[in-house]
């Protein structure tokens, strides 16, 4: 097991940056990440004067993949998500579709305590639902900072980004250069008043690179689904790219013929907003598994090649 502790910190994606570890394709890596005020603000009577937003959002990495090249496709398993054992949870007038309910007025934190799978809400127990925000490789170009959703991944704050999860990431620079970190114990969909239940914690995952694959977006699967994760300035930007690489995909990937997809989105795909606060929107398109196999095993296939090898590890 490689082990990356959160000595190790990035701030923004760069190809430039300097690997905290390297790990060999099948191999698993641990990361021990901070939350997203880098702790900060755990310490009781703390307020945000003391908190330094150049130290926002800090993940964990890079992680160098041997043999990952521009092109591939990394394959990441969420083997565990463990978090912490106090989040933090705040509202205030800076961000989200609640900033001018809020504008004005001193920014309210709250510590609470999260153990045995429930978070402490003043005594009112709330279900946890450890997810990752963020996790990303370097992109292609310029750096993009960890506050930043893109192809690359980023800080997507996407829910289906948890135990179990197995994540692709386009591969753009040698290495690929895997960070992870803001950790949420539970988050609702949209993040619409501006965070999560922000949480330091450990992730382990398994790492594999697919040679050549050619996904230049981030796709996501678990037990039930396939999910493809898009940005944009706006949801609408947003929300047309999430559908247009599900169908794609169905098409190219699954071998379906273009109108069943179509159809297959229109009678069972969910478009589902992951968050409206960061600097780029992310939407996620969620296509049932069973539906997709259903229309291949009764062949409505569009005669193109499926890529059998495109998911195995
Ligand atoms: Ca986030
Ligand atoms: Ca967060």
């Amino acid at each position: 097991m490689v082990k990356v502790t959160r000595d190790h910190v990035i701030y923004a994606f760069s190809k430039s940056d300097k690997p905290a570890a390297f790990a060999e394709p099948g191999q698993c890596v641990e990361l021990e990440t901070y939350d997203c005020y880098r702790g900060v603000m755990l310490a009781e009577g703390s307020t945000f004067r003391d908190f330094d937003r150049c130290f926002g959002n800090p993940a964990t990495g890079p992680v160098y993949i041997n043999g990952a090249m521009p092109g591939d496709t990394l394959r990441i398993e969420i083997k565990k998500l463990e978090v912490g054992p106090v989040g933090i949870l705040d509202i205030g007038g800076s961000s989200g579709a609640l900033k001018e309910a809020f504008a004005g007025r001193e920014p309210v934190i709250k510590r609470l305590s999260v153990k045995d799978g429930m978070i402490d809400y003043e005594g009112i127990l709330v279900p946890a639902k450890p997810m990752i925000g963020v996790i990303g490789v370097a992109p292609a170009g310029e750096p993009v900072g960890t506050l930043t959703p893109m192809d690359h991944g980023g800080n997507m704050d996407c829910t289906r980004v948890e135990e179990g999860a197995v994540l692709y990431l386009p591969v753009s620079t040698e290495g690929a250069l895997l960070s992870v970190g803001d950790l949420h114990a539970v988050m609702g969909e949209g993040e619409v008043a501006n965070c999560g239940v922000e949480i330091e914690g450990h992730v382990e995952l398994k790492v594999d690179v697919l040679k050549q694959t050619g996904i230049t977006y981030p796709m996501l699967e678990n037990k039930e689904q396939w999910i493809t994760i898009a940005y944009g300035s706006a949801l609408d930007e947003a929300s047309g790219k999430a559908a247009v690489q599900m169908f794609q995909f169905l098409c190219k990937k699954m071998g379906l013929g273009e109108v069943d997809a179509g159809m297959l989105l229109d009678m069972a795909g969910d478009l589902m907003i992951c968050q409206i606060v960061n600097p780029m929107k992310t939407v996620r398109m969620e296509v049932p598994k069973w539906l997709v196999r259903c229309m291949q095993d009764r062949g409505h296939g569009s005669g193109a090649a499926v890529q059998d090898d495109f998911w195995k590890g």
